[in-house]
């Protein structure tokens, strides 16, 4: 008889979770499983911001996928994903197509840009090793370039950050760290730097109490950050951003780097797939299946389920997407043997910490409040967990921080 084939689409927190799982849950003959990503590695997505301000290396914050699967039980195939065609249970790749018996869709996020205008254009946003490494690059030429022209184009030093959520501060965090290397190795005034911050709300990460978001604020205000608080990007061009308060004319700020941040949807393949989403993510049901597809799961970024407590969705994070993956193959595992019935996912909260560059950080963990070198420590334990769960203590090894004062 076939063996039942489970594929699973990215090797992101929630793809990666999945399949190490799943291997250990599942022998060789019970089942056939197929990792597809578009890269052979994957990589710390919650590192990347620290890759786009230059201040890690990307590949310090990627690793190899076939290091963390055993491949007697798991069949790595390095494709970009297309759609999945849930009628015929096959999913489309650019170079070819895969059946499926039960199929995990985990791949991630795409930046939202709303619909503004120009950001698709002029804008950068945090979104995989590739983007980072542009990003380095593109703030680097931009220093690089400065003391090369008879005339100064003082916008080749202002950056605008657009979105002063979780990416958007922790990016700040680190470009801050970042600007006086950049300005020493190019012979360049830090006075002439500048760092602009617009959030469109009336609040900066309104997750946490004041106490800590005013932490974080006059920090960054203290390393040349500008923030403009409840007022809007509207437009990116050439130039720079045009930014306004709701019901006020627009102004513009000159700008030759322009990063969003400004938060993210569902990767474009569900929507592309077919299914009911909302801003790309699938409402699935809490053993994480979508409504009416029994064979299919959707976690991490692509799925959306409803927080009871607040009547608000849970937020899209690494956290949430890994918690998902162990459910998920445990789901799955009991699909193939026949046994039922399948998990509830039930989010267990270990807090947040937002990090503030390398030596910072705010945070709130097991209920309690945090900020500074305790809380920066605790990021750091929070990112090597992350490898461990995945690949044990040789990767942590292998790619963990350990500068923890
Ligand atoms: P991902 O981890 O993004 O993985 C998706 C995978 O799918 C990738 O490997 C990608 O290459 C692959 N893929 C995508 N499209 C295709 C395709 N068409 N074909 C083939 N492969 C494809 N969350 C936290 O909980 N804590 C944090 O500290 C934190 N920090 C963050 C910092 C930054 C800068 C950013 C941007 C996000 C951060 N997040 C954090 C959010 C977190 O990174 C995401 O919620 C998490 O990565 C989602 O996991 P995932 O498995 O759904 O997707
Ligand atoms: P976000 O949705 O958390 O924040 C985006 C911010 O951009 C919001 O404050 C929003 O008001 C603002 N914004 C939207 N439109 C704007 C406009 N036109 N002009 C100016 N500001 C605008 O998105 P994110 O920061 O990209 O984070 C994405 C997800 O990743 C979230 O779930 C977040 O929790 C998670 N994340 C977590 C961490 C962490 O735990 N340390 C770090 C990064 C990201």
């Amino acid at each position: 008889m076939r063996k039942p084939r489970i594929v699973v689409l990215g090797a992101g927190y929630g793809g990666l979770m999945t399949v190490t799982r799943l291997q250990k849950l599942l022998s060789v003959n019970e089942a056939e499983i197929i990792l597809i990503n578009k890269n052979e590695y994957h990589y710390e997505t919650t590192w990347l911001h620290e890759a786009s301000a230059g201040t890690l290396h990307h590949d310090r914050v990627r690793y190899e996928i076939k290091n963390v699967i055993n491949p007697s039980k798991v069949e790595f195939i390095q494709a970009t994903i297309e759609k999945v065609n849930p009628e015929e249970k096959k999913v489309i790749l650019e170079n070819g197509e895969v059946e499926y018996d039960y199929l995990v869709i985990s791949l991630g996020s795409d930046s939202e840009t709303f619909g503004i205008k120009g950001l698709d254009k002029y804008a950068f946003a945090i979104t995989n090793v590739n983007a980072a490494r542009q990003i380095r690059e593109h703030i680097e030429y931009q220093f690089a370039t400065y003391n090369t022209e008879v005339e100064k184009d003082e916008k080749r030093l202002s950056i605008v950050i657009g979105g002063a959520g979780f990416t958007g501060i922790e990016f700040l965090g680190e470009l801050t760290n970042r600007i006086p290397e950049l300005c020493e190795e190019y012979d360049i005034d830090r006075k002439k730097v500048r760092i602009t911050c617009v959030e469109a709300s009336p609040m900066v990460l309104p997750q946490f109490d004041r106490d800590l978001v005013n932490y974080a604020i006059s920090l960054l205000e203290s390393k040349g950050v500008e923030f403009h608080i409840g007022t809007a990007v509207q437009e990116a061009n050439a130039e720079g951003v045009l930014i306004g308060k709701r019901g006020e004319e627009p102004h513009e700020v000159k700008a030759g780097t322009i990063i969003w941040s400004a938060g993210v949807r569902g990767n474009s393949i569900i929507e592309k797939s077919g299914f009911e989403n909302m801003r790309g993510r699938v409402k699935v049901n809490n053993d994480l299946r979508i409504p009416g597809y029994d064979d299919i799961f959707v976690i991490g970024d692509c799925s959306l389920i409803i927080n009871e407590a607040i009547d608000r969705p849970y937020p899209p994070t690494a956290q949430i997407a890994m918690q998902h993956g162990e459910v998920c193959a445990r789901n799955v595992a009991k699909l193939v043997q026949g046994k039922s019935p399948l998990e509830d996912f039930v989010f267990d909260d270990k807090g947040t910490v937002c990090s503030l560059g390398e030596d910072d950080a705010i945070g709130v963990v097991f209920g309690k409040k945090i900020k500074g070198t305790k809380a920066s420590v605790m990021k750091k334990v929070i990112d090597n967990r992350a490898l461990f769960m995945v690949g044990g203590p040789s990767l942590v090894m292998k790619k963990g921080k350990f500068k923890l004062l």
